[in-house]
């Protein structure tokens, strides 16, 4: 445990011998060497030419899958298995040599290919990812591994193939048993799941009987005239129908199944691709399966990458969408706020005096439009410098926010009412003659003198009043007011005037 947390995670080889690892480890081996046995018995040609080298693609797969801090505890079971592979056919050293190729093979392609996609995990969806797998993992490793082999077997093993020949043999046959199964393998044991999503509707089922049913029929058949279709064609219409309904994994089985199928009967000696020289048809084979697979990948992983970006194209556009919403709402919000800023006055929060001049000039265009009445008071405390100097100006502005309360409670919503300056008001009253507003004055004036206010007690207001006169312009207007309200003042206060 201790051990673990010092190295940061890494496994040493005491963390590594338990039951769990050794048993996997166990298992891979076997797989190793029965699929050594299965590419020898069944993927083999009658002369030696293996059409597919398979054991190669589990050890790519392990590699590609496995964290290389880790690779180091397998190998010594995969260099067994080889030998157990190779026991009936090749010496301990040539069984060696092999392991040795094959290990260098796969792991120094599974570490490139980890390097130059970024270090991603192991992703078939992912078209860089299948692009540094179609170059190092399918080509370039096994071209390169396949020198060292053809050497081993051109030297060793008495022969009358040349070098080249042993070369390109081996080059492609790992190359086409790492696409048979490597990307399967991987998908397997990364996302099996998605198996289980499988719809088996009867469409997905016809495509895939009609697939197997015809590459049967294809392949076993010696009538040259009848094998002709068996190209990548048609089988490349099922394996795209079913990347398009299913993803990639089935499409992948799908063509494992139909290479298997064209295989066995043509190491059996059938088919169409019987008809040519033994390594005419190994190469054909090849590149029928090649053909197959590469073209079900690239499409799987484009599709996949397609359907992704659409599906993030959308979240994108949703928090786009809710984005401007919100700036909206708050652009919405903070425009109110400018206009309440903008129109109010904001110790009393009725409107200012750039509002109230701007209602001036509307009702009275209203009114001479019209030949409606239109009525204006100009309401000023009596006394207030006082009020202010005895109990001070923060009391004198709580006395103005109550009187500006009492004045707004008791008028109609169609009457307008702003401050007009210091302590002195101004009430617009449209469809209102001078005796109507006289009404309404003398009901302002008697609420404010019957209120008592705290601290200070009793307040009166003095007002005068006006009714617009269509001949007049806004600025007599309110002077008539004003003179009434001063002549009011003079008279003794708390009263209500009217200009004639
Ligand atoms: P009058 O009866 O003749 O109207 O006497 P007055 O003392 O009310 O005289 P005037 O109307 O000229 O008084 C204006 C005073 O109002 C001056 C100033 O101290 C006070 N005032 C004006 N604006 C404000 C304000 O916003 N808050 C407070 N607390 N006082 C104000
Ligand atoms: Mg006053
Ligand atoms: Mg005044």
């Amino acid at each position: 445990m201790q051990n673990s947390f010092k190295n940061n995670g890494e496994i040493n080889i005491e963390n590594f011998l338990n039951i769990k690892n050794i048993a996997i480890a166990l298992l891979l081996s076997t797989v190793y060497v029965l699929l050594g046995i299965l590419s020898m018995k069944y993927v083999t040609m009658s002369s030696g030419i293996a059409i597919a080298w398979l054991p190669n693609s589990l050890l790519l797969a392990f590699f590609l899958l496995k964290d290389i801090k880790q690779w180091k505890y397998y190998i010594p079971f995969f260099v067994m298995a080889e030998i157990v592979a190779d026991y009936s056919t090749f010496t301990i050293i040539q069984a060696l040599q092999f392991a040795f190729i094959n290990i260098f093979e796969t792991t120094l392609a599974a570490f490139l290919i980890k390097k130059f996609s970024g270090n991603q995990k192991v992703n078939f969806t992912n078209t860089k990812y299948v692009i540094m797998f179609f170059f190092i993992g399918l080509n370039i490793m096994p071209a390169i591994g396949a020198l060292f082999g053809a050497l081993v077997y051109s030297t060793r093993i008495d022969e009358h193939t040349t070098f080249f020949e042993f070369w390109r043999l081996w080059y492609f046959g790992d190359a086409v048993g790492i696409l048979l199964l490597t990307p399967i393998m991987v998908i397997l044991k990364e996302n099996y799941e998605s198996l289980k999503k499988y719809d088996f509707n009867i469409l997905n089922i016809f495509v895939i009987v009609f697939a197997l049913y015809l590459s049967i029929e294809l392949f076993s058949t010696s009538n040259i005239n009848l094998s002709l279709p068996a190209t990548p064609f048609i089988f490349i219409l099922a394996l795209v129908w079913i990347i398009y309904k299913q993803g990639i994994l089935p499409a992948l089985i799908l063509s494992l199944l139909i290479s298997g199928t064209a295989i066995y009967y043509t190491v059996g000696g059938i088919g169409p691709f019987s008809i040519f020289l033994e390594k005419e048809t190994t190469i054909y084979l090849q590149e029928f399966i090649f053909l197959l697979f590469i073209i079900t990948i690239f499409v799987g992983a484009l599709h996949k990458e397609i359907d992704d970006s659409k599906e993030e194209l959308k979240k994108l556009n949703k928090t786009l969408e809710n984005k401007v919403e919100e700036k909206t709402k708050s652009l919405v919000e903070a425009n109110e706020k400018l206009i309440q800023l903008a129109s109010k006055d904001t110790l009393t929060n009725i409107y200012n005096r750039r509002m109230i001049d701007e209602y001036i000039s509307q009702e009275t265009t209203k009114s001479k439009r019209h030949k409606s009445d239109f009525s204006l008071m100009i309401l000023d405390i009596d006394y207030f410098k006082e009020t202010n100097d005895k109990y001070g100006h923060q009391v004198g502005d709580e006395i103005l926010i109550q009187i500006c309360n009492i004045i707004s409670n008791n008028i109609r919503e169609s009457d307008i009412f702003g401050r007009w300056g210091g302590e002195e008001f101004i009430l617009l009253l449209p469809q209102t003659n001078l005796d109507n507003a006289y009404i309404v004055a003398e009901n302002l004036r008697n609420k404010i003198e019957n209120h008592s206010f705290e601290k200070v007690g009793q307040k009166t207001i003095s007002i005068g009043i006006s009714q617009f006169d269509n001949i007049e312009d806004t600025k007599q207007f309110i002077k008539r007011a004003d003179d009434a309200m001063y002549k009011a003042k003079n008279s003794g206060r708390n009263k209500v005037l009217v200009s004639e």
